[in-house]
């Protein structure tokens, strides 16, 4: 059950408020203080109590709100001082979430932290558009990959394990560097024509997508004017 003095760090999912676990909305209902994400949806800030604070430290690509180490102080402040902390992040707080460097700074400064899982992007994107990750016969792995890297280093992954057409990519953070992601992964022998499927606010009213290739995807993203929260899913299953 909720308790003060710890922070819980809870996934809001995708944006559809009806795909939070039933320990997330207990949780978001209880809460004292919300600190959330610019990705956490209204529908399901609205769930929050009337009286809870609700502390926006949204991130923008290239233009942090909050500096990770200001929200880290901020919510060990808040537990201290014996509030009902709910750390409310888009989709799973341990994908691409930085939820582990929270939970070890809160962690160092002695505080008691719990995780709540939440459906990641992935997940909800697949779901809402019936695209199943993997496939028997079509798909037989499924990785995650973030297309920001630290300081805008370039992407250094291993394309070559990466181009596998028995695989699916899902690319998170992608919009600015898919086209070099596209380029690394035809350079390693995937086919140009490999389906992409392009997923912008996936579960929410304001979804849209487009089923493009990785020969042109980055031109075809660029020309439909996508750039809210976006996937790209990268294969055979698209
Ligand atoms: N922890 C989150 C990911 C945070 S990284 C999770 O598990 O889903 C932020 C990236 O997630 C965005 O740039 C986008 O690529 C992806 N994302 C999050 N919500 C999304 C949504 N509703 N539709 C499409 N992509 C989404």
């Amino acid at each position: 059950m909720p308790s003060t003095g710890t922070v819980h760090l809870v996934g809001a999912g995708p944006g559809d408020p009806d795909l939070l676990t039933l320990k997330a909305l207990r949780l978001i209902a209880h809460a004292d203080v919300i600190v959330h994400d610019r990705l956490v949806s209204d529908a399901v800030l609205s769930l929050a109590n009337p009286r809870a604070v609700l502390i926006d430290v949204g991130k923008r690509p290239k233009c942090h709100t909050l500096p990770q180490e200001a929200i880290n102080r901020l919510l060990i402040e808040q537990a201290r001082a014996g509030r009902m902390v709910v750390r409310l992040k888009g989709g799973d707080p341990f994908v691409f979430g930085r939820g582990g460097e929270e939970a070890m700074d809160l962690a160092a400064a002695g505080i008691a932290c719990e995780v709540v899982p939440g459906i990641t992007a992935a997940q909800g994107a697949a779901a809402s558009l019936g695209v199943p990750l993997t496939h028997r016969g079509v798909a037989e792995h499924v990785t995650y990959l973030t297309g920001h890297c630290r300081a805008d280093t370039p992407l250094d992954f291993d394309f070559a394990k990466l181009a596998d057409p028995n695989g699916t990519l899902v690319v998170y953070m992608g919009l600015a560097t898919i086209g070099e992601m596209a380029a690394r992964l035809i350079d390693n022998g995937l086919d140009a024509e490999t389906p992409v499927l392009v997923v912008e606010r996936a579960t929410t009213s304001g979804e849209r997508h487009h089923l493009s290739a990785l020969g042109r995807v980055a031109a075809e993203t660029q020309a439909l004017g996508f750039e809210g929260p976006t996937l790209f899913v990268i294969g055979r299953v698209a």
